[in-house]
This record gives C-alpha cells, structure tokens and sequence, in this order.
C-alpha cells in the first residue's frame, strides 16, 4: 500500500532540528506552558494574520473555548454543516446549546450562505431557540464563501465562527478567514495540513477581551490582567478562580513540533497544491473533481473526486495497493447523538454528496510517478466500467 498521508517524508526532511527541538523540551523539564508555548501563539498569530492567538489542547476545545467565551448556552442555537466532522456539532451541546444544520454548496461542500439566511430566518420565526453564532467550516481546506457568510451573519446581529482545522493556512482573495470572522479554530492532530505529534488546536481571534478570556478559560478560569484590574491578591492569581472553566492546554512538545513544522508550512502548501493541480489534469475528464471558491487557495487537507461508482472505485483502487478513504459517509443529522437537532430546510445536498465522495492519497510529499499510478488506476476503472 502507497501511504495515504505520508507524515514520515516529512519527518525525514526537518530532520535533526525536529528530533533536537523535543529533546529540548523533555531536557527543560517545562512540560506544560513552557516557553515554547508563547512562541508558537506569536508565530501562529503572524502565520495566520491574526491580532490574538491561543494555543490549546485540540480542535475540539479550540471550537468549545470560545462558545464558551461567548456565553453560548442552554437555549441557545448555532448553525453549522452536517457535512463536517463530528467536533463541529459536537461543541455546541457541550455547552449546553443546539446545533442546527444547515446544508452546503454542491460545488465546494461548505456553507450554503442563501440556506444559512433562511435557516436563521426559521428559527428565529420558530421563537424556540435564541440563535447567537455561526460555525463555517473550511472543509477539505479550501476556505467557505466567507463574504457571504459573514454578510449573512451580521445581518442576524450573530458571530461567526471559521472551523479552519483542515483548513488553516488557506486564504481568499489573499486574506485568511479570520479577516471576515470573530474567531477562527484550527486542530493540529497529526493527519491535518499544520500536525502536532499529538492532539493540539488553537483559536485566533481579533478582540482583546474575548482572547483574554480564552486565556482564563483555557486553565480552569483562573484570574488573567483583566480580572485584577483595580484590585489586589496577594497570592498566586493561578488560585483565583473567576469562572467555570476546563484545562485545555497543548502540550509543550506540542508547541516546540509545530514551530519546526510551520517553518516549512508555506512550502508545503504550494507542494499540494502542485499534486491538486496534477490530478485535476488527470482526472477532470473522467470523475468529478474538485472546485475550489473563486479567489481561494486551498490547503488541501484532502483531495476528493465524486464518482457514481465510489464504493467499486475505492475496491478496485484497494487490490491495486491505492488507499482512499470516505470523508463523510454518515452526515452528522444522520447519526443518533444529533438526530434530534434542528434541521429546517433539510440537507439534500449533504445527502447526495455523502454517497459520491472519495478522498484519494494526498500529502505534500506526493510524488509524480505515485500519482501518475494513482491516475492511471482511476482512469482504468472508469473506463472498463463506463
Ligand atoms: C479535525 C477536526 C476538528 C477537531 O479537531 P481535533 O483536534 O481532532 O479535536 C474539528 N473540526 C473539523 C472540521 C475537523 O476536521
């Protein structure tokens, strides 16, 4: 079998500056919080032209840190895909809120923005729950129609959201998604375009009291600069407990592995964005492959094609030795635990595609002759098969 992610050619290439920058850590004893950590927020901040970023210990918290921040609660609606992974939904009833799914463009699998106007205008109708924010996702890394989202949103008086986790680094029209949004979380486990050697996440965002609230949220609400304003303690402010909040910290090895990383980050992303342009070279006249927003570039977190065949397409690519993968084959509405949210409008769209797609082999270190056997393979089958 070909890797389906090839993490190790990576490993190969940072090489002893990897291996050296661990050993720093487990040499420091500074394990959680350690210098590393504020190094890497900076780093991601510039990265991802943000005003604030946190470090945290996955994407899930990234998405659950800031509802939180907000307020987001019992009674309380966000709007979401179900074409997504599970955390997107998921952060909502950790809180205590709803999910309500809204369908996606046929073209690009994100955010449908015409739906998500009318999905609010139902709830809001509906009177049952307060609608507060938006989550878009970046799926498959390419970034949503931001522009018409946030415009969407604003209209409604709620925030939004950017669920960047597959899609951090990706821009539209040369801006990053927190250019139209409140907040943008990403993850860093290690098969997402930007990967820890673990779990890890983070969350830009633009305001200053929002940021410093994550910051207390992040270690159990403890007292940050904001809460000490104007009075005194005289012990640990670590002790001082302002509010309900979890510990959500990234490891400091973590941190030191994605700073190595984020120095070849760039590089990697015009690296898949060579192997997306030679499949869609290869493929665009006989499967459907993938279309990316005008003005986007995306980071390609997979490389997905739509076929009528899938499931004989991905066997017969199997017996070739050619791994693929189904992101996703069981849209979130569909699943028990998130059956009984809010739907209006329904997911036609979500539906079709959870049938049709197939993500093929994908990493920056993807070479020719690989991918011209990924290609030939694909080509074969659709034609001995009509
Ligand atoms: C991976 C992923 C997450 C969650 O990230 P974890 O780090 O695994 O918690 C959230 N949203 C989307 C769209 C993802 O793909």
């Amino acid at each position: 079998m070909i890797p389906f992610i090839d993490l190790q050619a990576q490993r190969q290439r940072l090489g002893q500056a990897l291996e050296d920058a661990i050993l720093k850590v487990v040499r420091s004893g500074a394990y959680v919080m350690g210098p590393e950590i504020g190094e890497l927020e900076a780093a991601l901040a510039a990265f991802g032209r943000a005003p604030h970023a946190l470090s945290c210990g996955s994407g899930t918290e990234a998405l659950v840190l800031p509802l939180m921040a907000m307020g987001v609660g019992p009674g309380d609606a966000v709007f979401c895909p179900s074409f997504t992974f599970a955390a997107t939904a998921e952060a909502m009833p950790l809180v205590g809120a709803s999910p309500v799914f809204v369908d996606v463009r046929p073209d690009t699998y994100n955010l449908d923005a015409a739906k998500l106007d009318a999905a609010i205008a139902a709830v809001k109708a509906e009177g049952k729950l307060t609608a507060r924010a938006v989550i878009a996702v970046d799926l498959f890394g390419q970034p949503a129609d931001y522009p018409a989202i946030a415009s969407v949103a604003r209209k409604h008086g709620l925030a939004l959201i950017a669920d960047s986790a597959q899609g951090f680094g990706c821009t539209l029209d040369g801006e990053h998604p927190l250019h139209w949004a409140d907040v943008a979380t990403t993850s860093f486990f290690p098969a997402k375009p930007l990967g820890a050697y673990g779990d890890g996440g983070a969350v830009l965002c633009k305001d200053a009291r929002l940021h410093d609230l994550l910051v207390s949220l992040r270690v159990h609400g403890q007292a940050v600069a904001s809460d000490l304003e104007g009075r005194t303690f005289d012990h640990d402010p670590k002790y001082l407990n302002m509010r309900i909040g979890m510990n959500a910290r990234m490891d400091t090895i973590q941190a030191a592995v994605l700073l190595q990383k984020l120095t070849i980050f760039a590089d990697e992303i015009e690296a898949r964005n060579r192997v997306a342009a030679r499949y869609a070279a290869g493929l665009g006249d006989v499967v459907r492959v993938p279309r990316v927003i005008d003005g986007g570039v995306s980071v390609w977190a997979q490389y997905v094609i739509e076929t009528d065949d899938r499931d004989g397409l991905a066997g017969h690519l199997r017996a070739e030795g050619i791994p693929t993968a189904v992101y996703y084959p069981v849209p979130l509405h569909r699943q028990a635990p998130y059956a009984g949210f809010p739907q209006p409008g329904g997911l036609p769209v979500t539906e079709a595609a959870a049938q049709r797609v197939l993500a093929l082999p994908m990493h920056p270190y993807l070479d020719v002759p690989t991918q011209d056997r990924i290609v030939s393979a694909i080509r074969n089958y659709v034609k001995r098969n009509g």
